[in-house]
């Protein structure tokens, strides 16, 4: 049978279980696969039957709609399908095709079928599918033996009410939700490893984002902000365009050095940030404020530091990356694709007044003292005022 059109079946994990949401959570998720794909000329998005099904013309890349559509958050996994009639005449014919190919392709030798019949009126039952299959094909592609225990290929049979599907492989998305589900969250966003890991797990959660980076110009260089938009528009190839809050940090940082002990520096020009931040998630709807921050990782983080920053601000702050291991951070990073761009060497705002010996184990109160001695106000009105909103586009 001649076929023009590839198919997907896309399945959403836990948005299944989202009882009376489900409706809603499946019509996002559709959305979403079909912004993504919408670069493509003549793909089709379509609930059917409890189902996602992608359809996409035969003259397109199934891997590269693969691709995009396992970057969906929400997808749990896809599967390249066949479509037929649901007869077990056709049932069989297709799965002879489908074999054929796999014999081809990646010269599978031994198989199983696993059948399943969502259509409970259809008058064969499942392992008697699976049964007359396995026959049909055996008879169809000689060089074929049934393994039941260890087979190259597990053929899938799904026979529904108006089509039947076969397929074998379940490619895994990343699971979540889909974006737009879960509120919208400021990022702080750096030029580390971190962060960028950081936003793209809430944003796995369906939270949509929106970012704010600080940096000291001119003490870090303009090649470092770029750094910077060249990570956040590979986060943004997984939750969409955002918006970021460029602020430069400098004035803050000089008033701290030439008023504050040297080794708070760090811990308040940390309080700064977060309340600037704070402010700016306010102006713009943001619930929750996001950072990189682990546990113990440096100074900053430790967990007196880490109560110090917190006490900064009133806004929840979402910190996904607390108690992962900085190896584990490290292949997340790879994996979604930010780690090579973090690890280039540019300077960071934090590192410009880096105090020789930072205070690990900070007292609030001390804290605050320092900070009475600044205009912490004017200050932070100051910086907000001068930022700049910068366009992050999908790489
Ligand atoms: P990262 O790898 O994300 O830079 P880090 O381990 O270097 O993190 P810090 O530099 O102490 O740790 O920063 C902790 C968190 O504070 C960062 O994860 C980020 O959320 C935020 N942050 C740090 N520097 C900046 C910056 N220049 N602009 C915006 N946010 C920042
Ligand atoms: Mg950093």
């Amino acid at each position: 049978m001649e076929r023009n059109e590839h198919i997907f079946i896309v399945r959403c994990g836990e948005v299944a279980l989202k009882g009376m949401n489900k409706p809603y959570f499946e019509r996002m998720l559709v959305e979403r696969i079909k912004k993504l794909l919408r670069k493509f000329d003549g793909v089709s998005v379509k609930r059917h039957e409890g189902l996602i099904f992608v359809r996409a013309d035969i003259s397109l890349d199934k891997q590269a709609i693969i691709k995009e559509i396992s970057k969906v958050f929400g997808v749990a996994s896809i599967s390249p399908a066949i479509e037929c009639e649901s007869t077990m005449e056709s049932i069989g014919e297709a799965a002879v095709e489908y074999m054929m190919e796999a014999i081809e392709e990646r010269g599978v030798k031994t198989f199983k079928v696993e059948a399943k019949r969502a259509d409970k009126t259809f008058p064969v039952k499942s392992p008697d599918i699976g049964r007359q299959i396995g026959a049909a094909v055996l008879k169809g592609c000689k060089v074929l033996k049934v393994d039941v225990h260890n087979p190259d290929c597990l053929l899938f049979v799904d026979v529904r009410r108006e089509k039947s599907y076969i397929y074998q492989d379940k490619i895994h998305g990343f699971g979540g939700l889909p974006l737009g589900t879960n509120g919208k969250g400021m990022t702080l966003l750096s030029g580390g490893i971190d962060s960028p890991v950081a936003t793209w797990m809430m944003a796995k959660r369906g939270m949509m984002i929106e970012a704010i980076h600080f940096h000291s110009y001119p003490y870090t260089s303009q090649r470092a902000q770029e750094k910077v938009e060249d990570l956040a528009s590979i986060v943004a190839t997984y939750c969409g365009r955002f918006k970021m809050h460029v602020i430069n940090l400098l004035p803050i940082q000089e008033q701290i050095v030439s008023n504050c002990p040297e080794e708070e520096t760090t811990i308040l020009v940390r309080r700064f940030m977060m309340r600037i931040a704070e402010r700016v998630a306010r102006d713009t709807g943001c619930g929750m404020l996001i950072t990189g921050e682990n546990l113990g990782q440096v100074a900053s983080q430790t967990a007196e530091a880490l109560v110090v920053t917190d006490s900064a601000v009133s806004m929840p702050v979402m910190r996904p990356l607390i108690a992962m291991d900085k190896v584990d951070i490290m292949d997340k990073a790879q994996e979604i694709g930010t780690y090579e761009t973090s690890i280039q060497p540019y300077e960071d705002c934090c590192t410009v007044f880096l105090p020789k010996h930072p205070v690990t184990k900070p007292r609030l109160e001390r804290i605050l003292e320092s900070e009475s001695k600044l205009d912490c106000e004017g200050l932070i009105n100051a910086a907000i005022e001068s930022q700049e909103i910068i366009n992050i586009f999908p790489q």
